[in-house]
């Protein structure tokens, strides 16, 4: 244990010096530290005003954040329709999960985006306490809490946010009850996937000057939306600055922000100790089926999908089922182990995985062996150890050195960022069958926006954001989708 801890010290201050602050205590979160452990050193630093940009976020949010006279006096005014502006006080965007339903996968790209959202108009990021978000992930941020406090007046009314509330901005807009005069005390911003023209709005640089004289934003996303901000000229030219590298945002952000817990930790370790620890490579399958399907996983197209990707693209070996390399016996000491780590809801693909390389040799002599932690049947998002595990499968995901993802899946577009992967992409078979190609290369690590605003700035429907810029290209398995490369 002390070699692990004088180790991981060790590392931290040659990878990790400067991400994370000093002043954080270790033991409450072990993973911050330890994960350079078990991860391999990664290719993509954050570039030093990213850092910089980091260390003012937490000395703000420690000025600004729950108990702070700052906080109080911010919390004044919501008993206010309207405030007045003096431009120094403290802002805050609130990043609220609906209370069920919402996989985790959704949840972390969204929370990244609003932490981005947060850095880009220097506000304070707050989440809400009532979700299991304290069960899954440490605070992030020294000397101080990201969670609103419970007697906050706006806990009492977080339910009734929705789309017919009073005070949601695209609503508003609609029916013209917002100006540049009048600044109202909090905004509702409705950032779903099915979110209108007007919702779409806040997108656009001119709404966004009104936008950020709000001193409360509550904010609910299911969304990555971090694409479109970079297409807000203002937030661009700083964008550009902290992550000159563009499409490294997700992975700096998510490495930065979301840790998880020393529960969820523990889980992490001790799948990777026990299975994958002692091979010489490690992949990573996520099969996630959103089709519907009437007989009982594994569903074979699906199936030989994953075997035509993986023999493919030379991430797995070929198995001999005519027995002409039986002879191919090799020894513990020569023959090279490949650990697979399947994530799926169900066990029939791992187990049809397993029986294949134990019923055959492989074509190159490696010894293949497979694991699949959790066989969870369907998602069950309010429940705490799911969710536990989920989040701990997404971590393992992210060790490996490759990782074969399925379409539109965002549990594997964390899992893809957080471990600096491009993956190879499962595309969606179309009509039961299994597409061809089987999978393909993604371009780049980010997570995609499903669904990017198409209502433009000049009130325009029909706007195609795929196509502005060069470092935002439409998504390889979502065509209506943008991400950044
Ligand atoms: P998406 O629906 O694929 O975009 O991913 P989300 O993470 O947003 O939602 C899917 C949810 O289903 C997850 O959060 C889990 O609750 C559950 N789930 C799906 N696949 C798996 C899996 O392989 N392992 C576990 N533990 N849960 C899964």
């Amino acid at each position: 244990c002390l070699v692990l801890v004088q180790q991981s010290s060790t590392i931290f201050n040659h990878h990790n010096k400067s991400v994370f602050t000093a002043d954080l205590d270790e033991d409450s979160c072990l993973s911050r530290y330890q994960s350079s452990l078990y991860r391999k050193t990664s290719p993509y630093k954050p570039s030093q005003h990213l850092i910089s940009k980091l260390r003012r976020y937490e000395k703000l949010h420690k000025r600004c954040g729950p108990g702070t006279e700052a906080y109080k006096s911010a919390t004044e005014k919501l008993g206010h329709n309207h405030v007045s502006n003096s431009g120094d006080e403290c802002r805050y965007v609130l990043c609220v999960s609906p209370l069920s339903g919402l996989g985790l996968g959704n949840r972390m790209i969204s929370m990244v985006s609003m932490f981005l959202y947060a850095l880009l108009t220097e506000r304070i990021m707050l989440v809400d306490q009532r979700s299991d978000t304290s069960d899954l992930f440490c605070e992030p941020f020294p000397g101080t809490s990201w969670f609103l406090p419970l007697d906050s007046p706006l806990m009492d009314q977080l339910n009734s946010f929705n789309r017919e509330y009073s005070r949601c901005y695209g609503t508003m807009l609609k029916n013209h009850c917002i100006n540049s005069t009048t600044v109202p005390s909090h905004l509702y911003l409705y950032l779903f996937h099915d979110y209108g023209d007007h919702d779409q709005m806040f997108f656009c640089e001119y709404k966004q000057m009104i936008i950020g004289k709000v001193p409360w934003l509550v904010a609910k996303s299911n969304q990555y939306f971090v694409p479109s901000l970079w297409l807000i000229p203002s937030f661009q030219t700083k964008l550009i600055k902290l992550f000159p590298q563009k499409d490294t945002v997700f992975h700096h952000l998510s490495r930065y922000l979301l840790h998880p817990t020393n529960q969820v930790w523990g889980m992490v370790t001790r799948s990777y100790t026990a299975y994958l620890s002692r091979a010489d490579e490690r992949l990573g399958i996520q099969v996630r089926v959103f089709e519907e399907v009437t007989s009982p996983p594994p569903i074979k197209h699906v199936m030989d999908q994953i075997v035509a990707c993986t023999q493919r693209e030379k991430l797995l070996p070929e198995v001999d089922t005519q027995g002409s390399h039986e002879q191919v016996t090799t020894t513990e000491k020569t023959s090279k182990l490949k650990a697979v780590l399947v994530t799926s809801l169900t066990s029939g693909y791992s187990e049809s995985l397993k029986s294949m390389y134990w019923e055959h040799p492989t074509s190159t002599g490696e010894v293949v062996v497979v694991h699949q932690p959790s066989q969870e049947a369907y998602q069950q998002s309010d429940k705490k150890l799911h969710n536990k595990k989920t989040l701990a499968e997404m971590i393992l995901l992210s060790m490996a050195d490759e990782v074969v993802i399925s379409a539109s899946s965002t549990f594997g577009y964390v899992a893809q960022g957080m471990g600096g992967l491009k993956s190879w992409i499962l595309y969606e078979p179309v009509n039961h069958t299994v597409p061809d190609p089987p999978c393909g290369r993604a371009i780049s690590m980010e997570p995609c926006f499903h669904v990017p605003p198409v209502y433009g700035c000049n009130g325009k429907t029909g706007t195609n954001t795929g196509n502005m810029v060069p470092f935002v290209r439409h998504c390889e398995d979502r065509f209506l989708g943008i991400k950044l490369v």
